[in-house]
């Protein structure tokens, strides 16, 4: 088997002519070296903010490559700043952060982290990541401006992108004037290219509800204020909200992910806690679900006898992840510069999603800052095939099962985001 490659590379040197497209190329010869890294990131994952590792080999890879690095930016992250005379400033973003899930997938280059893989594919952003700063470092005489490179920690818990820019990223650093980064999809085939124009992903708000009851004997209801009995009706009023009181052409989503209550049979216990996640686009829709929520926990209270000061709490997290929007502008001109490049059959317009992805903050930090946020399909083609894109049969991301076409992936969103890097900092038109 080792044999066989070099064989097969050769028998293509022979047979293929020499190649017109300089950049895939140059993507083609650096893949043997970005896969090996890959792998290395893949069997070594890190939990958000504990990225030390990870931001060393990015930091390690920007410096040779020539730029300005500079590491421990929100913790973990990492700025690598390559100026290149006048012009836009770009931000190119990659997050680096794996998830506590344990990984079935078989690879061979498994992680070896008990409890932590990288399920959500932030290895490949990394890998593609450190690809485009060779290329874009290899193509200056194409570009000028200033290229801003991220290696960003703590994304799944939707804190990273805040902790960078809390510590300095706009005022430290050249600040954006575009800003894009990719993520690599389980929806799609691997190789192709998803984008959505607007709302991409959703704001994410976790609520707590504390219904209080007044506990006793379960056979003397008639003693008692029933908080379980009270909490179900708080879960089915809850469902009018998306059903009946946001417009119909408006997204939401209103799930309660934990109702916990009681010890045994017979005791009515004092409280219910319920645990709900809410997503919306709109700052008006979601505005509208959290005050519908206090309203009802109130309302159904009221309606139960309870009195007025045994009324359920309701907290707001502050762990709200903001909803990802992808301007107009910039997404009309990367869907056409997408399009030429690799043709319409793998550049597609795609739905948006009620998952979330911190992201969001660089544009909300700035909203003069243009931003787009694309997917690159990850699912290998045969399995895409075998399912008939039925993406319910297929491991979603965050699955211990998620094992993208890596290879696939990373020479694709290497070649999208150096072709969007090189149009945004396209020279002489600027
Ligand atoms: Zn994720
Ligand atoms: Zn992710």
């Amino acid at each position: 088997m080792i044999l066989r490659f070099p064989l097969v590379a050769l028998a293509l040197a022979i047979a293929a002519p020499a190649s017109a497209d300089p950049l895939n190329d140059a993507i083609a010869a650096d893949m043997p070296g970005l896969m090996a890294t890959y792998h290395d990131l893949h069997i070594h994952p890190e939990l958000s903010f504990r990225e030390i590792r990870s931001s060393a080999i990015l930091a390690e890879a920007a410096k040779k490559a020539g730029f300005e690095v500079s590491t421990g930016v929100g913790k973990t992250g990492v700025v690598a700043v390559l100026r290149n005379g006048p012009g836009p400033v770009l931000l190119l973003r990659a997050d680096m952060d794996a998830l506590p899930v344990t990984e079935q997938t078989g690879l061979t280059f498994a992680s070896t982290v008990p409890g932590v893989m990288h399920a959500c594919g932030h290895d490949t952003h990394m890998t593609a990541w450190i690809g485009v700063a060779r290329r874009m470092a290899a193509m200056k005489d194409q570009w000028s401006g200033t290229l801003v490179m991220i290696g960003q920690p703590a994304e799944e818990i939707g804190q990273g992108a805040r902790a960078m820019l809390k510590d300095g990223l706009y005022s430290r650093f050249p600040k954006p004037t575009v800003t894009i980064a990719f993520h690599d999809s389980a929806s799609l085939p691997a190789g192709t290219i998803g984008y959505v124009d607007g709302y991409t992903m959703a704001n994410v708000d976790s609520v707590d509800i504390l219904v209080k009851g007044i506990g006793g004997h379960g056979a003397y209801p008639h003693l008692t204020k029933d908080p379980i009995v009270l909490a179900a009706r708080i879960v089915t009023s809850l469902q009018t909200l998306i059903s009946r009181e946001i417009d119909p052409l408006e997204s939401g989503v209103v799930t309660v992910g934990s109702f916990q209550a009681g010890t045994k049979h017979n005791i009515i216990p004092s409280e219910a806690k319920l645990q709900i996640t809410v997503r919306s686009y709109t700052p008006e829709v979601r505005k509208q679900l959290l005050d519908g929520i206090a309203r009802i926990a109130k309302g159904e209270a009221i309606a139960a006898g309870m009195p007025d000061d045994a009324m359920p709490i309701v907290t707001l997290q502050d762990q709200f992840t903001p909803a990802t929007f992808n301007t107009h502008k910039l997404t009309a001109e990367m869907a056409d510069r997408f399009a030429a490049r690799f043709g319409k059959d793998r550049v597609r317009a795609v739905r948006a999603q009620m998952g979330g992805e911190d992201f969001s903050e660089y544009h909300l930090a700035d909203p003069a800052n243009e931003a787009l946020l694309f997917w690159v399909g990850g699912v290998p083609q045969a399995k895409w095939d075998a399912a008939k894109g039925d993406v319910t049969k297929l491991p979603s991301l965050h699955s211990p099962f998620w094992a993208p076409d890596a290879p696939k992936v990373i020479s694709t969103a290497i070649e999208a985001m150096t072709t969007a890097a090189i149009h945004v900092l396209a020279k002489n038109t600027h």
